[in-house]
């Protein structure tokens, strides 16, 4: 898995930092999200489909 985040259109909601914090962080700048793991490890696997869910801006991809 590999994690495609656009930091145009994340709004620094933190929802991903929420539900994967392994994962996302956010910027102290401007609260916009920072991938942590671009490849996150399989468990984190299912943290990472749940925080693109729920990001409100659809900010987050995966492939
Ligand atoms: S949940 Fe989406 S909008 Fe919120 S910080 Fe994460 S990527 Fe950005």
């Amino acid at each position: 898995m590999r994690i495609k985040a656009d930091t145009e259109v994340c709004i620094g909601a933190g929802m991903c930092v929420l539900t994967a914090a392994k994962v996302f962080d956010q910027s102290e700048d401007d609260g916009t999200v920072v991938v942590l793991e671009p490849e996150p490890p399989v468990d984190q696997e299912a943290a990472v489909r749940r925080a693109v869910q729920v990001c409100p801006s659809g900010a987050l991809s995966i492939s």
